[in-house]
């Protein structure tokens, strides 16, 4: 089956104050729906068609040299995003707080503390250059900080990403995630972003990701 965009799983308000709902619509419906339509587009007539889009960016070398770059941007995008909807929630509905349970051990033996956490993960969205996202991995069965460049996803391998992992959390750190209500502050946006984490989802990605 071509790839569909995902309904955001909550109203496009629903983050506010800190994303407000103007970013959340073109984020959303515009340039998530262009991945979506590049993307299928770009592989069109080929058996990569009817794939996972999971799969498909796990392995990229597989696909003909012409749809390799066009998949892992838009591929890779759709992949992306579709994660980090589900990763946010209203803040005090779902959204916000600290990870509980098996995931926030693994987060304190990694960094010693959720707060150390915190410090670092924004440190890694700060010092990403350009356009690109930031993640929490399980890589060996341990929690990472790994960050890539435009649409890679840890899951495209060390050679395409340059990390490896499996994401349990993600954050879009290009500028049209922020730049209506933040303009250049990012730091500001990802200190917002705290507040809309969903962390049940992310214990539920790290279940599956350590089982
Ligand atoms: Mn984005």
């Amino acid at each position: 089956m071509p790839m569909t965009l995902p309904p955001l799983p909550y109203p496009s308000n629903a983050l506010e104050p800190h994303i407000d709902s103007q970013t959340m619509e073109i984020h959303h419906g515009k340039h998530h729906n262009a991945y979506v339509t590049n993307g299928n587009k770009a592989l069109e007539g080929t058996a990569f068609a009817e794939k996972d889009p999971v799969d498909i960016i796990k392995n990229l070398a597989a696909l003909p040299d012409d749809k390799r770059g066009p998949a892992r941007n838009n591929v890779g995008g759709h992949v992306n995003h579709s994660m980090f909807w589900t990763l946010m929630a209203a803040p005090g509905k779902g959204g916000g707080g600290a990870p509980t349970g098996a995931l926030a051990g693994a987060i304190n033996a990694a960094f010693g503390s959720f707060d150390a956490f915190k410090e670092k993960f924004a440190a890694a969205a700060a010092g990403r250059f350009g356009s690109g996202w930031v993640w929490l991995v399980v890589n060996g069965g341990k929690v990472e900080i790994v960050s890539t460049a435009n649409q890679d996803n840890p899951l495209m391998g060390k050679a395409i990403a340059g990390c490896e992992g499996t994401p349990v959390l993600g954050l879009d750190v290009w500028e049209h995630a922020y730049y209506l209500k933040y303009q250049n502050r990012r730091p500001d946006y990802v200190g917002a972003w705290w507040n809309v984490v969903n962390w049940s989802k992310a214990a539920e990605l790290f279940a599956g990701a350590t089982k």
